[in-house]
């Protein structure tokens, strides 16, 4: 008889192609269509923010009757809808209440770029929504794939309220963390709002974090396993408060428990051979194209041809994780010489205002665009010579694995998964990547840039570099086969 299908669910704040505000978006995405090609039977389940367009995915409503969840004193309803891509067998849903989700943004309010008061309400209704979803659909999931603090209530109620509920038996969970920075912290009226006994808040519970509640602490707490998205990056948050953001204690407790597991990259849309939203197509076999599109991309910045000196390009979140305070050390020594600088990102107004001003200051020498563009993203990978992600911290990144691809050479910190996927260039034995540095300061990144522009200047070395990146393959095959077998132990640890 044929092995039944592992049945995965996988519940995430974001998904690509329906709503998108970081990389987890792009990992979620991957990994619902992956899996399913690879034999497990999954549906994926995100919130229907107003981002997510109803029409062209063309949703379906689900009349299935779903109770009301409780919510502190507020009885709260919600619908579930549904649809298909044509690329997989894989099953969205869509958990709907217009009062929490039907708003402009994710998290937090456009105006004011305050995350949302309501945020814990929000996503205890998307936890116990999950739950009463399957069961309401009689689809029982063998593994449920938590991703980040927005799904992480949901290894708990498995565990208290539903724990005696012979439908939710054996039902195991893996927790992955896409960045420990993003944790949902609330303060303790939140408790009363989540519905499990009065006595599991206690100091140090795994419900209560410095006098308030922690949702990613809890999820930490109680999934059978918990990954992180690269090996490095599991092994700094155990190290202490500076990659820990508070919960390196908690962490330790469960070391056995944790993995790392690289995201892989979609070569379907990262590949520069059949990229179509770049001018000029290219490989490893007619490297010399790539030039265009420099040549492209200087046009469209209006910074002029300079085809002889080194483009360094940057995508980013504006976020001080990213390591915009090194590039702010260093900016004027690194624009004293014959390099141009392009960067594209959103995010905090201390950054906007830095980079609007060094643009000003570096007419022909610096453009900054200051907003989301994939389209552009795309024409930087394929412009630029060099990509700047001289990260503070890096839970895995993607635009390291794309600039590989592109034969962009990535200048990178070598933390987390720039430390997994960028091998430092040896001069002695030309091997390797990129260029790593170790310590975050300024001087140490700009030693690195340096190093690249001085290899730049060596057409035959410079090339051999590009190759080498461009060989590297981070499918996502690879990864979900490791998820794979991560869900098996979940399961096995489970049923033990
Ligand atoms: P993070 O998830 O921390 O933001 P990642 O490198 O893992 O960082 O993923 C970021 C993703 O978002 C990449 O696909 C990157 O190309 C994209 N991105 C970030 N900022 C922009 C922007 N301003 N315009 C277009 N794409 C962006």
């Amino acid at each position: 008889m044929a092995k039944d299908k592992l049945r995965v669910l996988l519940v995430s704040p974001e998904v690509v192609p329906f709503a998108k505000t970081g990389g987890l978006a792009d990992v979620a995405g991957a990994l619902s269509k992956v899996l399913s090609r690879m034999g497990c039977e999954v549906k994926t389940i995100l919130p229907k923010y107003r981002m997510v367009d109803e029409k062209k995915f063309n949703l379906e409503k689900i009349d299935r009757p779903l109770p009301e969840i409780t919510i502190g004193e507020k009885e709260v309803k919600f619908k579930i809808r549904k649809c298909y891509l044509s690329d997989s067998d894989t099953e969205y849903l869509f958990l709907e209440n217009k009062e929490y989700f039907d708003r402009d943004e994710l998290y937090a309010d456009k105006k004011t770029g305050q995350d949302y008061e309501d945020n814990d309400e929000r996503f205890i209704l998307f936890g116990r929504g999950v739950l009463e979803t399957m069961k309401a659909l009689n689809w029982k999931p063998d593994l449920i794939h938590c991703n980040d603090w927005q799904s992480a209530l949901v290894p708990a109620y498995l565990k208290t309220i539903l724990e005696e509920e012979p439908f939710y038996k054996n039902i195991a969970t893996l927790l992955t963390i896409h960045n420990i920075a993003y944790q949902g912290n609330f303060p303790k009226t939140t408790f009363d709002k989540l519905g499990v006994k009065k006595e599991l808040f206690y100091p140090l519970s795994p419900f209560e974090y410095w006098g308030g509640v922690n949702f990613l602490k809890i999820g930490i707490s109680y999934a059978d396993l918990i990954n992180t998205v690269s090996e490095r990056y599991a092994q700094e948050i155990q190290s202490g408060p500076e990659f820990g953001y508070g919960m390196e204690g908690i962490l330790k407790d469960r070391a056995r428990d944790i993995y790392g597991v690289l995201n892989g990259a979609d070569y379907e849309e990262w590949s520069p051979e059949k990229d179509k939203l770049i001018p000029y197509n290219y490989g490893e076999g007619n490297l010399q194209v790539k030039s265009k599109n420099k040549e492209f991309l200087l046009r469209q910045a209006v910074l002029g041809a300079d085809g002889n000196n080194p483009l360094i390009g940057m995508i980013s979140r504006l976020a001080d994780q990213k390591g915009f305070d090194l590039l702010y050390e260093i900016a004027d020594k690194l624009l004293s010489l014959k390099v141009k600088l392009i960067i594209l990102g959103t995010g905090e107004q201390k950054y906007h205002i830095f980079l609007s001003e060094l643009e000003k200051k570096y007419p022909g020498k610096v453009k900054i665009y200051l907003k989301y563009d994939n389209k552009l993203a795309h024409l930087i990978e394929a412009g630029a010579d060099i990509f700047l992600m001289p990260s503070r911290y890096e839970p895995c990144g993607l635009n390291q694995m794309y600039s590989l691809k592109y034969g962009t050479v990535p200048v990178v910190r070598e933390t987390g998964g720039l430390a997994d996927t960028i091998q430092d260039y040896d001069p002695q034995t030309q091997k390797g990547t990129g260029f790593l540095f170790q310590d975050y300061k300024g001087e140490e990144l700009f030693s690195a840039i340096e190093r690249a522009i001085q290899l730049f200047k060596n057409r035959t070395a410079w090339k051999n570099l590009m190759l080498q990146g461009m060989e590297k393959d981070f499918s996502w095959e690879a990864s979900a086969k490791k998820y794979i077998q991560l869900y098996g132990k979940a399961v096995a640890k489970k049923r033990l």
